[in-house]
């Protein structure tokens, strides 16, 4: 198991109280950050987690990794994003856990017209993406029982699936620890110190530490820093739940991962007989009252849901589930930004249900961003 400094083994560490860059989460996005800052500049890094690593939406991710996203930009980071992720063992160093089961996207017709620059983006960029028909669908899968209407699409990639988020979050932590960077867990950052309008230190539950710039990767804690320095981010949470089913009659065989926009529903394989099954939900302005992830209610509109997609799912499937909190933008894309009124405190945040897959680029951005500041 790896094992980060905490406020308890930190007396052991020779740590500094002076860096150049602050990093605030260990989410995919902190991570993620953290190793490329290391990787790719001379900086002093510090990574601070108020919990365990992975305690916050990473933690409860589903892992899906897909290309076909709603805008060009999106595209285009998941399209960079996943050759970072398909050479991830030989760059980082460990791997991310990628199986590779194809992808589903599953639409209405008439919506395809919107997403045809999409598909040709994502072609263009060498991944093989295209469009099945009710017909092609039961006769190249047709051991998977789904109906699919006449009236909708699946959009086929054949090279996407899954990976492990808290692998991932992990491999890319512990290379950057390999590298030099600081990692403390169990110090919660409870302000971003600034005089003259420039960042000069975080101040955490255990230490202060001065610094130049931070970066706010907190996922949904990161309103309530901006909020502490006067700022009302535009930025609101989704609650994502999922729950694991047996997979009877399937068994043993292979099952696509797959999202059905006209349902709202995404699944995958989860091993041992098992499918993973998930729904989101929006939440504005989310208060500490609303972090309960589960609640029979919305277990049952999953169950109902997904028994729509796949008729051999009951009640009876069900196994357990769990589901996290997401911060989301209004746009669905995340936010790498600096603060234009507060120099040196870079935003990382915003995942919108689809963080985990793009956190690779968007730490690349973030660099740039810090390299270029
Ligand atoms: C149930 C669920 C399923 C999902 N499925 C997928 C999927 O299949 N594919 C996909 O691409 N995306 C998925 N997502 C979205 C993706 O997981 C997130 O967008 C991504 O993990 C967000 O990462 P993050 O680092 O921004 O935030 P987080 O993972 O939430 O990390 C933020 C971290 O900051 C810490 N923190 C907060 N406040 C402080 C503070 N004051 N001081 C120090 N630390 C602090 C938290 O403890 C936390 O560890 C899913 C999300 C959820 C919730």
């Amino acid at each position: 198991m790896l094992q980060f400094s905490n406020h308890r083994t930190r007396k052991t560490h020779e740590m500094r109280n002076k860096y150049d860059v602050v990093i605030i989460g260990g989410g995919i996005f902190g991570a993620a950050i953290f190793y490329h800052l290391l990787k790719y500049t001379s900086k002093k890094v510090l990574l601070l987690e108020k919990r365990r690593i992975c305690n916050g939406a990473t933690g409860r991710s589903g892992g899906f990794i897909r290309l076909l996203h709603s805008s060009l930009n999106l595209c285009d980071l998941s399209t960079k994003s996943f050759d970072e992720f398909n050479q991830f063992e030989k760059k980082i160093g460990r791997s991310c856990g990628l199986i590779k089961t194809g992808f589903f996207t599953i639409d209405l017709y008439k919506n395809l017209p919107a997403i045809e620059d999409h598909l040709q983006f994502i072609k263009s960029r060498g991944f093989q993406i295209e469009c099945l028909t009710s017909q092609d669908v039961t006769r190249r899968f047709n051991y998977l029982k789904m109906p699919i209407d006449e009236d909708k699409v699946v959009i086929y990639e054949r090279d996407s699936g899954y990976a492990d988020p808290i692998r991932t979050c992990k491999a890319y932590l512990s290379a950057g620890v390999s590298l030099g960077g600081d990692i403390l867990e169990n110090f919660e950052v409870q302000s971003i110190e600034t005089k003259n309008g420039k960042v000069i230190g975080v101040k955490s539950s255990c230490s202060n530490f001065e610094t130049p710039c931070a970066i706010l990767s907190a996922g949904i804690g990161t309103d309530g820093l901006l909020e502490s320095l006067g700022y009302k981010e535009p930025k609101f949470t989704k609650k994502i739940i999922h729950s694991s089913f047996y997979k009877y009659p399937l068994d043993n065989l292979p099952f696509p991962t797959f999202l059905d926009k006209t349902l709202g529903l995404y699944g995958r394989d989860y091993g041992n007989n098992r499918c993973l099954l998930g729904l989101a939900e929006e939440v504005e302005q989310i208060n500490d009252n609303q972090k309960s992830y589960s609640s029979m209610k919305i277990t049952r509109k999953l169950t109902d849901i997904a028994s729509k997609f796949a008729p051999w799912i009951t009640h009876k499937h069900w196994i357990q589930g769990q589901g996290g909190m997401d911060a989301y933008t209004k746009n669905c894309e995340g936010i790498v930004e600096f603060l234009p009124e507060i120099t040196g405190l870079l935003i990382c945040s915003g995942g919108s249900g689809v963080g985990f897959k793009l956190a690779p680029e968007y730490a690349k951005q973030a660099v740039l961003k810090i390299e270029n500041y």
